[in-house]
C-alpha cells in the first residue's frame, strides 16, 4: 500500500510539473481527487488495513494528498502568470503596431491627387465645384439630357437600377446609380443664371465588363460653361490649356465630331499621343493622337429644360475621365489597380 501510495505520489508530480494549460490541471485534479478518482479508490481500500498499518498509511495518504493538492495549486498560478505575462507581451506588440501605424505617414490617392490638379487648373480659370447626387432619377440623368427613355442612346450608357421596393423617396421616376456627372447639369443651369462657370467632380456607374481599360465604378469630371456668344472656339482653347497643363506644352488639342444626344455639335477631342508625340506609335495605333475627352455645345433643349433662354445664350459642356488621364500620365497599364487598394502600387505615388 505504501509502494502504490509513493508510486501514484511520484506519477502525479511528473504528470503536474509537465502540464502546459489550466485545462490539463483540471483533468489531473479530477484524476486524483474526482469521484472514482486515484484518492477516492485508495481510501475505499482502508477498511481492508491491520490498525497499526492504517495508521501509518492513513498519515502518509494525508501527506501525499496534501502535497499533490498544493503542487496542482503551486503550478495553476504559475500557468495564470505565464498566460498573464504573455498576453502582456501581445498587448504590447498590438500597442507598439498601432504607434508605428500611427507614425507612418499616408497621401492621397493618385486618382485624388491628379483631380485636386484638374480642379485648381480650371478654378483658375473662375470655373467653381458644383455637386450632385451618386443616386439619382432617370429624369435627371438621362431624360433632361435629350435621352428620352427607349431612346437607342441609352444603351451607351447601361446602368444599375434602384430596386423599387426599396425606394422609399416619393418620385414616379425610376432610381438608378449615375452614369455620368452630367447629372449635374440640370441642377447648375437651374439654380444659376448666366454666365456660368462651374465644374462637378465624381464617382460614376456603369454595367460594363470590367478589364484593364473599363471599371464598373470610375471618376468623371466635367464643366459647364453658358455665357453669351460661348462658342467651338472656347471649347478648342479649353481643350488645349487642359492638355498643355497636364501632359506638356507640346500636346495639341484636335476636335472630332461626335454624338452626344445632350450637346449640339458633339466633339471627340484627341490629345497628341504622349508616347510618340504625334508621329504613330502602337498605342495610339499610329494615328499620332490619343483621344481623351468628350465635349460640345450644350443641346438647346437642355439649356431650355435649365430655363436658360438658348437663343440668347449658348454653353459648353466639356468632360474628361481622370483615371484615364492618370493612367497616362503616371504609365499605369491596367485601370483596376487605382481601385485595388494595394498599398505596394499606391506607395509609389
Ligand atoms: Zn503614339
Amino acid at each position: 500500500m505504501e509502494e502504490k501510495l509513493k508510486k501514484i505520489q511520484q506519477d502525479y508530480i511528473n504528470k503536474i510539473s509537465s502540464s502546459k494549460s489550466l485545462k490539463d490541471l483540471d483533468i489531473i485534479f479530477i484524476e486524483l481527487f474526482g469521484k472514482n478518482g486515484e484518492v477516492d479508490q485508495l481510501s475505499r481500500q482502508f477498511k481492508d488495513l491491520a490498525k497499526e498499518d492504517l495508521k501509518i498509511v492513513g498519515s502518509l495518504f494525508n501527506l501525499i494528498k496534501q502535497e499533490l493538492e498544493k503542487t496542482i495549486s503551486t503550478k495553476r498560478e504559475e500557468i495564470k502568470a505565464r498566460v498573464y505575462k504573455g498576453l502582456e507581451d501581445e498587448t504590447f506588440t498590438f500597442q507598439h503596431q498601432v504607434l508605428e501605424a500611427k507614425k507612418r505617414k499616408g497621401h492621397l490617392h493618385p486618382v485624388t491627387q491628379f483631380e485636386n490638379e484638374i480642379v485648381k487648373l480650371f478654378n483658375k480659370l473662375g470655373f467653381v465645384q458644383a455637386d450632385a447626387p451618386q443616386i439619382d432619377t432617370d429624369f435627371n440623368n438621362f431624360e433632361v439630357l435629350n435621352i428620352p427613355a427607349e431612346h437607342p442612346a441609352r444603351d451607351m450608357w447601361d446602368t444599375f437600377y434602384i430596386d423599387k421596393s426599396s425606394n422609399t423617396q416619393t418620385t414616379n421616376h425610376k432610381l438608378l446609380l449615375r452614369t455620368h456627372t452630367s447629372n449635374s447639369q440640370i441642377r447648375i443651369l437651374k439654380n444659376n443664371k448666366p454666365p456660368i462657370r462651374m465644374m462637378t467632380l465624381g464617382r460614376c456607374f456603369r454595367y460594363e465588363n470590367v478589364d484593364a481599360r473599363h471599371e464598373h465604378t470610375f471618376e468623371q469630371f466635367e464643366i459647364v460653361y453658358v455665357d453669351k456668344g460661348v462658342s467651338m472656339a472656347n471649347l478648342q482653347f479649353l481643350s488645349e490649356y487642359f492638355f498643355k497643363s497636364i501632359l506638356g506644352k507640346d500636346i495639341k488639342a484636335r476636335l472630332r465630331p461626335k454624338y452626344y444626344p445632350f450637346v449640339e455639335p458633339g466633339v471627340g477631342i484627341d490629345a497628341t499621343c504622349v508616347f510618340c508625340k504625334g508621329s504613330g506609335c502602337k498605342i495610339c495605333g499610329n494615328i499620332g493622337w490619343l483621344e481623351l475627352a468628350g465635349a460640345g455645345m450644350i443641346h438647346p433643349k437642355v439649356l431650355e429644360a435649365g430655363g436658360i433662354n438658348p437663343k440668347e445664350y449658348s454653353g459648353i459642356a466639356w468632360g474628361v475621365g481622370p483615371e484615364r488621364m492618370a493612367m497616362l500620365k503616371y504609365g499605369i497599364e491596367d485601370l483596376r489597380l487605382l481601385k485595388s487598394g494595394d498599398l505596394n502600387f499606391l506607395e509609389k505615388f
